[in-house]
């Protein structure tokens, strides 16, 4: 446990920051955006959630899961901090903490229980700092020594108060990180409190995440906080070949990101979809999915159901229930699927919330 100021705790500040600073940090590369628009019809079945997967340039095929023994962040409160005065008038800002909010309260973080990390989190608070960082150009160091200064100016809980916190911080668009490369990075940093009668050395997680368009920085934000989760020390879960230096984890052997009610995230490998995942909710109420391509309609005259047999944009291969007519008894959905089917073009299905399809419009 800490202090509090009354019983002695000394601040330091400056090169004393500096010195005391021992920061680890995972390997980050620059994403690559294969896109795709979520559209959660594509998938069949009852879980509220589901794992999308990815297999597109960049996506590892097959990985190993290494688990170091270390902590996880379970669940995880996140603080974000906007450092530096062009935030002030940046309307990024705003769309950056609703997006942050809803990856981090959402189901983005849902597939990482199975590594006993978070599976969920609350943003618990949002910071806006005038001061600004060095500019033209930043380093991990300099954001370890602005977040260990919060946290000595009673900004941020001590790490030892919250030890479910991560720090993120976005940086502004003024300065761009020394390294070259890098859109982001995770750490940790030692945190000393000095008292009277203890001395107290906490790891902090912190993050940061460089300017860029929103799409890029909630996607680098969702990679950083997934592996924040699963390896907040550099001694949980990570990818082989697993690196105590050069923190090798489950954000890293995924390119792929998704579009998910607006807003930009990045897959992460999950080693029991064997894939980088994307977990989605799945839709309520009905929906147009199109670019299904109809393989076959299949109909029983002893029970009046019919089915088809179809093709999406994804290359899923499924069966689908049909409403041989619409409820309104004018349209024999069975008619147009055995015209599609025949002509193989394309068509668009309204499914239910059922995955049963109550229309099909050819394209
Ligand atoms: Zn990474």
């Amino acid at each position: 446990m800490s202090k509090d100021a009354e019983t002695g705790k000394r601040k330091t500040r400056g090169a004393e920051v500096a010195r005391r600073i021992d920061f680890k940090g995972g390997r980050v590369t620059v994403p690559r955006m294969p896109r795709d628009v979520v559209r959660e019809a594509d998938f069949p079945g009852g879980a509220d959630t589901v794992n999308k997967k990815f297999t597109n340039p960049g996506d590892a095929s097959s990985a190993t899961i290494v688990d170091g023994g270390g902590p996880r962040i379970t669940p995880v409160h996140v603080s974000l901090i906007f450092w530096g005065s062009a935030w002030q008038t940046d309307s990024a800002r705003s769309a950056l903490t609703n997006a942050v909010a809803k990856i981090v309260t959402g189901r983005y973080l849902s597939a990482l229980g199975q590594y006993g990390a978070a599976t969920s989190g609350i943003l618990t608070r949002v910071l806006f700092d005038g001061s600004d960082p060095p500019s033209p150009t930043f380093t991990t160091q300099n954001v370890a020594s602005f977040v260990i200064g919060l946290i000595d100016d009673d900004r941020l809980p001590e790490p030892d108060a919250d030890w479910q916190h991560l720090y993120v911080v976005m940086m502004p668009r003024t300065t761009t990180f020394a390294g070259g490369g890098l859109t982001g990075f995770h750490a940790r940093v030692l945190w000393s409190d000095y008292d009277l009668f203890d001395v107290d050395n906490d790891q902090t997680h912190f993050a940061w995440v460089q300017y860029g368009p929103v799409d890029t920085m909630t996607a680098v934000f969702s990679h950083e906080l997934a592996e924040a989760v699963t390896d907040p020390e550099g001694n949980g879960i990570q990818v082989a070949p697993a690196s105590a230096a050069n923190w090798n984890e489950i954000g890293d052997i995924c390119a792929s990101t998704l579009n998910v009610d607006g807003v930009v995230v990045q897959s992460y490998w999950s080693a029991l979809d064997n894939a980088c995942v994307v977990p989605i909710e799945r839709s309520t109420g009905m929906q147009w999915q199109s670019g299904i391509v109809i393989l076959g309609v299949f109909a029983s005259v002893d029970t009046k159901n019919a089915w088809i047999f179809f093709k999406n944009q994804l290359g899923v291969v499924g069966w689908r229930k049909i409403q041989p007519s619409t409820p309104d008894g004018c349209t024999n959905v069975l008619q147009i699927a055995i015209a599609a089917q025949q002509s193989g073009r394309q068509v668009q299905c309204l499914i239910t919330n059922a995955g049963e399809i109550v229309a099909i419009q050819i394209l």
